[in-house]
């Protein structure tokens, strides 16, 4: 599905590097890979044994870096940051990463995730004296190492981590370190790769594979590793909890080609799709997927019916930024734009419409119309996720719950407001079995909270 019409939205990628002449062009490249997880603003900061710099700007990565800003970016380390705005909202000085300079040295800040208690922390740290320069909830990750004590950048960061409820992957990168850390729980996925005798790490693994980097390993909740002159070192800032990792990176956010703490994406997608044609079957002349999350699912979900799988709708790769965003009332167009049915193929079939998620439902009514304007004469709606029936609190931005459809109607009032022929959602445990992570933990280890209501941090229980 299309992430920016549907009220779905990653909030970052961040990808770093260290030991490496070209550090600032492959974080480039890494960036270029990530863009799918947030489009309004990049960045990228250098250190180069004596200083950091960086540039930013709003934008795609290739708008931001167009001008040969890259060539200005000498140095062996680098942390880049692709931003979708949410916590603290759009602008400028939000962009990422995060500069900050004090006698004692500097720090650079890229951020993928969302502190739930950011704003509490912000309140303590405003009465002790601390002023902010941005909305950003990553700042209070700063001036909370800032105000430590302790005698290292190492321990103060260790304390600092301490302070932070939610989910964060972070990226630190100061003269002479690099440090990587993720959140107890691991809401978001982080991976760590080799490029020769450099080191890599990447909110997804397709940043690896573009850069020509191999993978090693997930970075561990709780692990803070530490990248410095002397090599790699990695302790503990927090007892391991059990993992909740996000659900929709494998329904919807990563990129087919990634794999997700060790599970292909793509993979999981056909999965997931098997499984809903065995919950869900139905008659039907041809499946077809909404481009492009949803095509996995839907080759799955042929491959177990039998049902042929057809190219029934179709993106269009060239619908500028002025569609990223569209208004309310530019919804619509922006649909169109974006999407096509492709009528030769849909006309008189009776089609199954496989799509990732149902948000507010608007998009999905608009498709099933325009599939049946295209001459389908069925259109069976079948979705490769659990209905979402609760707002998320760790980094993704969703509608809130008043605009989620199924935060209030049944499977058949929403298959009704969209004008499916039929609709089904995957079953919880469907979702878990068909990604099968090796897990002991509650869910196999994932984050079911917006399907669920249960918060793993408890902030939000009702
Ligand atoms: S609440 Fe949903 S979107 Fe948010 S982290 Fe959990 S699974 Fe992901």
């Amino acid at each position: 599905m299309l992430a920016e019409i549907k009220g779905l939205n990653e909030e970052c990628g961040i990808f770093g590097i260290w030991g490496h002449t070209e550090a600032a062009q492959i974080t480039y490249y890494g960036l270029h890979s990530l863009q799918h997880r947030g489009q309004e603003g990049a960045g990228i900061v250098v250190a180069d044994g004596e200083s950091l710099k960086g540039h930013k700007g709003l934008g795609l990565v290739t708008e931001v870096f167009s001008n040969g800003e890259l060539q200005k970016l000498n140095g062996m380390a680098a942390i880049g940051h692709v931003r979708y705005s949410t916590a603290g909202g759009g602008g400028y000085e939000n962009v990422q990463p995060l500069l900050f300079r004090s006698q004692s040295g500097s720090i650079a800040l890229a951020h993928n995730g969302n502190l739930v208690n950011a704003t509490e922390l912000k309140i303590r740290l405003e009465q002790q004296g601390s002023i902010f320069q941005t909305t950003s909830d990553t700042e209070v990750f700063a001036h909370l190492i800032r105000r430590s004590m302790a005698p290292t950048l190492k321990e103060q960061i260790k304390i600092a981590l301490n302070y932070l409820e939610g989910a964060f992957a972070f990226l630190l990168l100061t003269e002479t370190e690099l440090y990587i850390a993720l959140d107890p729980n691991g809401f978001r996925p982080l991976s760590i790769g080799r490029l020769g005798n450099a080191y890599v790490v990447a909110s997804e693994t397709c940043a690896f594979d573009v850069v020509g980097a191999t993978y090693e390993r997930e970075v561990e909740p709780g692990e803070l590793i530490i990248i410095n002159a002397e090599g790699v070192h990695s302790e503990r800032f927090a007892e391991k909890r059990p993992r909740s990792i996000c659900s929709m990176e494998y329904i919807y956010f990563a990129r087919p080609d990634s794999n997700v703490d060790g599970i292909n994406i793509h993979t999981a997608r056909k999965n997931l799709g098997k499984r809903l044609a065995l919950e869900a079957p139905v008659e039907a002349d041809i499946v077809t997927g909404v481009p492009d999350s949803s095509i996995s699912a839907a080759i799955g979900y042929a491959e177990a019916t039998g049902i042929p799988y057809e190219l029934g709708l179709i993106k269009n790769r060239y619908v500028g930024r002025t569609f990223i965003q569209p208004s309310q009332s530019l919804r619509e167009q922006g649909v169109k734009m974006k999407l096509s049915p492709v009528s030769g193929v849909v006309a008189g079939k009776r089609v199954v419409m496989v799509d990732d998620s149902i948000v507010r439902g608007t998009t999905s009514k608009r498709i099933v119309n325009m599939l049946r304007e295209a001459g389908a004469t069925e259109v069976h709606v079948r979705i490769s996720s659990p209905p979402i029936t609760h707002p998320c609190f760790y980094g993704i931005d969703m509608s809130t719950r008043e605009e989620l459809i199924a935060a209030s109607h049944s499977v058949e009032e929403i298959r009704q407001l969209i004008g499916a022929d039929s609709l089904a959602f995957l079953s919880l445990e469907g979702l878990i079995e068909a990604i099968g992570r090796p897990s002991d933990s509650p869910w196999c280890g994932q984050c079911m909270s917006c399907f669920t209501g249960k918060y793993p941090l408890n902030t939000f229980q009702e």
